[in-house]
């Protein structure tokens, strides 16, 4: 019995490896993928980077990440739409053209 293994319990919520965690039940790698994703949102509310700096400095610490790591998201879809387009909508492509 070995009182570290408590630690290595845990799944990561992304990318479903064992290991520790954070407290976004995630491991190292995917917690700086997803502090980039909040970058790249602009969700400074939730970005530790953010957190640690003046606002006017959070626009230059965004674009030090898309400098370096791009701007394509990693771990979070790109774009979250406030409201669930399912189902109902315009039929998929059916143009009626009255000429
Ligand atoms: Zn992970």
């Amino acid at each position: 019995m070995r009182e570290e293994w408590e630690l290595w319990d845990r799944q990561c919520s992304a990318c479903e490896r064992y290991g520790p965690l954070d407290d976004m039940q995630l491991c190292q790698e995917c917690g700086e993928k997803m502090e980039r994703d909040l970058l790249r949102l602009r969700e400074w509310d939730y970005t530790a980077t953010a957190f640690g700096l003046p606002p006017e400095r959070w626009e230059e610490a965004r674009q030090a990440v898309i400098t370096e790591y791009g701007a394509a998201m990693e771990l979070l879809e790109p774009s979250q739409p406030k409201t669930k387009k399912k189902g109902r909508g315009r039929p998929p492509g059916q143009l009626h053209r009255g000429g």
